[in-house]
């Protein structure tokens, strides 16, 4: 544990009195004007929210991955729209830094990112670089002692707002794979960048995505993940990244499920139907039950990878297994959750359908369902 244990307990206390005071009465108002006020963001700075897992020696509190989980699906109790502010700061958008980056680029940009001064943003998917996403086809080349970057980034979350782009690119044109790509750190300053219009979105609501264009836009050699040692490596970087990642959105589909677990039992039991409150019918109450179990498995699932990564294990198909039973599970809790609201549970009214809408996408982004099937049966098979 990086955090003694009263300390820990304190900070998951205040991110619950934050969630419980602060965001979940503001959850219809950012889902219906699709934006977060910049006061709560201010306030998620001064709680040092951007900076959980980034180490101390730069500015942040440099919670350990079973640290991280927690403190996450304490936020999971919310509009996940919330966590997503935050979520590329503590993730996909520094990782890359943290595990792999010079001392020199950890200086430059680690402590502005704790704070939440710099929002980071990971650009690896392109229009048709989804799920095979080792064959980028934004390329960098080499030109003195820049390279020149050319090519579209697709659903780049939190790009409107961000200050520094992780760009995956190919810098080996003789390579059409994983082995020809570079992460290069981009200053969203740079000339040559161009954002696209914010997409519009079926949920999270308040958290944005656009494309990112780069038109012959020039980062300078340095600007490498790693530096030059690290040409046509950064797939790697990546990937170590999305382990972290995968963990990350386990714990907060746990989160999310508890949420709405809650939301569903206290409907229950007020609802009356037939002269009894509906929680008394053994079909509401198998619904309840298996959502309780199920939030309850992915819980164990996640702590024991977690702590497991933390003992330097390597959990890439431990944090498959998770992203793919976390975020399924999630997905049918929210299912039986609206159930349970009967017709009420279609309405705006109830936070419950818009948790439907917002949990869909865990199944989708940093990696698919499908592609956490193939990496868990690629690396039995391999280990066999
Ligand atoms: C809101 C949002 C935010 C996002 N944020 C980011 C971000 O910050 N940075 C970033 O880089 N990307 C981001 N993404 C992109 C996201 O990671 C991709 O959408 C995702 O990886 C899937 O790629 P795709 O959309 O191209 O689908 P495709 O890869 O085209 O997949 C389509 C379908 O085919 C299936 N499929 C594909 N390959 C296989 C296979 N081998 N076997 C079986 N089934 C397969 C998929 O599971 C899926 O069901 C975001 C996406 C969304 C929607």
């Amino acid at each position: 544990m990086a955090l003694d244990t009263s300390t820990l307990n304190q900070l998951l206390n205040t991110i619950e009195r934050f969630v419980k005071d602060r965001l979940v009465p503001l959850e219809a108002q950012v889902s219906s004007e699709d934006r977060i006020p910049q006061e709560v963001i201010d306030e998620m700075k001064a709680l040092g929210l951007f900076g959980l897992t980034i180490p101390e020696e730069y500015g942040g509190l440099g919670l350990n991955t079973e640290e991280e989980c927690l403190a996450v699906r304490v936020l999971g109790h919310t509009s996940p729209a919330f966590r997503s502010v935050i979520g590329t700061n503590n993730g996909i958008g520094s990782q890359g830094l943290v595990m792999d980056g010079t001392e020199e680029q950890k200086a430059r940009y680690l402590p502005g990112m704790a704070s939440g001064e710099i929002i980071g943003s990971f650009a690896l998917t392109e229009p048709d670089v989804g799920s095979d996403s080792g064959a980028v086809r934004t390329s960098a080349r080499r030109d003195g002692d820049d390279f020149v970057l050319n090519g579209t980034k697709r659903y780049i979350t939190n790009a409107p707002s961000a200050h520094l782009f992780t760009v995956f690119a190919r810098t080996n044109p003789e390579e059409s794979g994983a082995r020809g790509v570079s992460a290069f750190l981009v200053d969203a300053s740079t000339p040559g960048i161009e954002l696209g219009v914010p997409d519009k979105k079926m949920g999270q609501k308040g958290a944005h995505v656009c494309d990112v264009i780069f038109n012959d836009c020039r980062d300078p050699a340095s600007a490498i993940i790693g530096g030059l040692d690290n040409l046509n490596k950064g797939f790697g970087t990546a990937m170590k990244t999305l382990d972290r990642g995968r963990l990350h959105i386990s714990a907060l589909s746990v989160g999310c499920a508890n949420r709405l677990i809650a939301d569903a039992l206290a409907f229950a039991m007020e609802r009356r139907q037939f002269g009894e409150a509906i929680a008394s019918f053994q079909l509401i109450q198998a619904m309840l039950a298996d959502s309780k179990a199920e939030a309850y498995a992915a819980d164990c699932m996640v702590m024991d990878a977690a702590r497991r990564r933390d003992a330097g294990e390597k959990v890439s198909t431990l944090a498959s297994c998770c992203k793919l039973f976390a975020t399924e599970m999630v997905g049918r809790v929210a299912d039986r959750a609206l159930q349970i609201h009967g017709g009420a549970g279609y309405m705006e009214e109830y936070a419950v359908s818009r948790f439907y809408r917002d949990v869909r996408l865990f199944r989708i982004y940093e990696g698919t369902s499908q592609i956490q099937q193939t990496i868990i049966a690629r690396n039995m098979i391999r280990d066999a």
